[in-house]
């Protein structure tokens, strides 16, 4: 049987969406493998501890939007060598809620198509054109994507892979946030911008569509497997989000995506096809 890390972060308000979290994974969520919830929490309790042994809690100290998810690459190497006995680890956002079954074939890596790690494209982004994602445009990040190249917008919210692939992600990523702060800077989406560069740059990965990761209250037009539920259902994001700590362009930073904006344009509205793409 194959062993799986689920990996969650819920400090402060987040804890009040673990419940639900675990209830639907333990209905939904790749039954046919043994499933570690590794749940990263200032809380002293967590709903289902004492009568789940695959439940594990791990003391995190809360700390201001944006750092607890920009610095979750660090937060999760700190149980490396306890992730290290999984065959894959998986990253879920707090409010992810199952809706349906979900198999490993549906999930997982394929080795048959050297695929490693796993993305899932955002729900917002993916029948649209690349220079309308937002990719992180700021040349000092080391998120940075110029304007008109990339394939997928990926969310931050559910990724996964095989556990080396996995941990060397985490890693670089680490790296790459850490030299991004020592020069005061912090992506536009914080982790996501660092996924997205991540996907662009190592493409080999299997790419699930936005039925893996969609809004509770928006309709599709297919089954939807994994829901975000709406935070404010929960609590006032406001309360902590207000005025986060932000990176600004340079006037002219802003001039160059300006002009490599319009370049896109003229050149991408001509090729329909280039930067769409649905799962194999
Ligand atoms: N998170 C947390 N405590 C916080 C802020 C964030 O545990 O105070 C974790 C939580 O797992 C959350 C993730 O970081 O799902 C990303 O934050 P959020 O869902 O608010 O990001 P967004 O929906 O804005 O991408």
């Amino acid at each position: 049987m194959k062993k799986v890390a689920a990996l969650y972060m819920c400090t402060g308000q987040y804890l009040k969406l673990w419940p639900e979290f675990l209830a639907s994974a333990e209905k939904y969520l790749l039954k046919q493998c043994e499933v570690h919830y590794f749940v990263f929490t200032d809380a002293d309790h967590l709903e289902g501890e004492e009568t789940n042994s695959r439940v594990h809690r791990i003391f995190q100290k809360p700390q201001p939007w944006p750092y607890t998810t920009l610095k979750r690459f660090e937060i999760f190497l700190q149980i490396e060598d306890a992730l290290k006995k999984f065959d894959y680890i998986y990253f879920f956002n707090a409010n992810c809620e199952f809706k349906a079954p979900i198999t490993e074939e549906m999930f997982l890596p394929r080795p048959e198509k050297h695929e490693k790690m796993v993305f899932v494209l955002h729900p917002c982004f993916y029948t649209w054109y690349n220079y309308e994602f937002t990719y992180d445009r700021n040349p000092r990040s080391k998120a940075f994507i110029p304007m008109g190249v990339g394939r997928d917008y990926v969310t931050g919210a559910v990724n996964g892979g095989e556990t080396e692939a996995y941990l060397k992600f985490c890693h670089l990523l680490d790296k790459r946030i850490n030299q991004d702060l020592a020069k005061g800077v912090i992506a536009l989406w914080h982790d996501e911008s660092h996924i997205n560069w991540y996907a662009l740059t190592h493409p080999h990965y299997r790419l699930l569509d936005a039925s893996f990761c969609y809004f509770e209250d928006y309709p599709l037009d297919k089954p939807i497997y994994i829901y975000l539920r709406l935070k404010s259902h929960y609590f006032d994001v406001d309360t902590f989000k207000k005025d986060p700590p932000k990176s600004q362009l340079t006037p002219r930073e802003e001039k160059f995506n300006a002009v490599s904006l319009k370049l896109a344009q003229k050149i991408q509205r001509h090729i329909p096809w280039l930067p769409r793409r649905k799962e194999k």
